[in-house]
C-alpha cells in the first residue's frame, strides 16, 4: 500500500443510500457531512469508504468538506470478505434495561447476520424497551455503527421484538438451531458443533435473565432446537449469546485472516 493512504484498519466507513454511489462525483450531506467535517475534521484529499449494504465498498476521496455538504470522487470498488459462510442468527431473550444495545453492537462485530429480540415469559416486564418505532431505529443505528467500525459491507438485520412462537417459525430443515441451557444433562456446545456438517444457517437462542421457562423449552425442542451447555458457570444473558456466536464463528473458521473455510 502506498504510504499516506489510510489502511483498512483506520479507514472511516459510512453506510449511505445506494443512490449516492451511482456517479463518479458524489455529494454527501446530512449526518455524514456533519461527521466528516465537524467530528472527524477531515480535509480535502482525505479518503473514506462508502457502503450501501450491497456488499460493495467504494473508496472515495474528499474534494470539498463542509458541515452541510461534502463532495467526493469515487476511486475504486472492492468487495470486503467479512461475512460468515452461512447466516448466523441470534434470537436474544429480551433483557432488561439497555443490555440489548450491547448485544446488538457486539453481535454485529462477531458476524451475526440477523438479531431478533425475543419476548420471553420471564423478560423483565418493567424494563421492556420503549414502545414504538423509536427503538427499532435506535437498534438499527447501533448495528450500522458497529458494522462501519468492524468493516462489514452488509448490515445485520434487526427485527422488532417477536414471540418465541413466531421465532421458531423461521426454522428450515437444513438449519442448526441451538439453545443455551443450564440443565446438567445437555451436551457441551463443542461436541454438538463437532458432530455437525455445514448447516444452511445457524440459529442461536438465549433466554433472558430468568432463563426460558419449561413451556418455552418444550416449544424450542418441538422446533428441533438442540439444547447445549456453555460450561459449568452461569453466564449472564448478554454474555451467553455473544459466547455462542463466538464459538460458532470459530467452528465455521471465522477466527482467521483468510475467508472462512466453510466447514463445521
Ligand atoms: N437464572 C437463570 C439463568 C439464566 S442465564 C436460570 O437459572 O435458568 C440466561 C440465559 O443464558 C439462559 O437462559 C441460557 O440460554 C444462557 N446461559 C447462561 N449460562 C449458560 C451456560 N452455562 N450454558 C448454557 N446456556 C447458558
Amino acid at each position: 500500500m502506498p504510504s499516506g493512504l489510510p489502511d483498512a484498519m483506520h479507514l472511516h466507513r459510512f453506510f449511505v443510500p445506494s443512490e449516492w454511489l451511482q456517479h463518479d462525483r458524489i455529494s454527501l450531506d446530512g449526518q455524514v457531512a456533519h461527521q466528516l467535517s465537524r467530528v472527524l475534521r477531515l480535509k480535502p484529499g482525505d479518503e473514506i469508504e462508502l457502503l450501501d449494504n450491497s456488499g460493495a465498498a467504494w473508496r472515495v476521496q474528499l474534494l470539498e468538506v463542509s458541515p452541510r455538504q461534502c463532495l467526493a470522487d469515487r476511486l475504486r470498488c472492492h468487495y470486503p470478505d467479512t461475512e460468515p459462510p452461512v447466516p448466523l442468527i441470534l434470537y436474544q431473550g429480551l433483557p432488561g434495561g439497555r443490555k440489548l444495545d450491547l448485544v446488538l453492537q457486539k453481535s454485529t462485530e462477531l458476524g451475526a447476520t440477523r438479531i431478533v429480540p425475543v419476548l420471553a415469559s420471564r423478560s423483565v416486564k418493567a424494563e421492556r424497551p420503549e414502545a414504538g418505532g423509536g427503538r427499532l431505529e435506535r437498534w438499527r443505528r447501533i448495528v450500522q455503527e458497529a458494522a462501519e467500525q468492524s468493516g462489514r459491507a452488509r448490515l445485520p438485520e434487526v427485527s422488532d421484538i417477536v414471540t418465541l412462537d413466531r421465532a421458531i417459525q423461521d426454522i428450515d430443515a437444513g438449519d442448526l438451531c441451538l439453545v443455551g441451557a443450564l440443565d446438567d444433562n445437555v451436551p457441551g456446545i463443542r461436541d454438538v458443533l463437532e458432530s455437525h456438517h455445514l448447516p444452511a444457517a445457524v440459529r442461536i437462542f438465549v433466554g433472558p435473565e430468568g432463563g426460558f421457562d419449561d413451556d418455552e423449552l418444550a416449544l424450542l425442542r418441538s422446533g428441533r432446537v438442540v439444547s447445549v451447555s456453555l460450561g459449568r458457570r452461569i453466564l449472564r444473558t448478554e454474555t451467553a449469546g455473544l459466547a455462542m456466536l463466538t464459538v460458532v464463528g470459530y467452528a465455521l473458521g471465522e477466527m482467521s485472516t483468510k475467508g472462512a473455510d466453510a466447514s463445521l
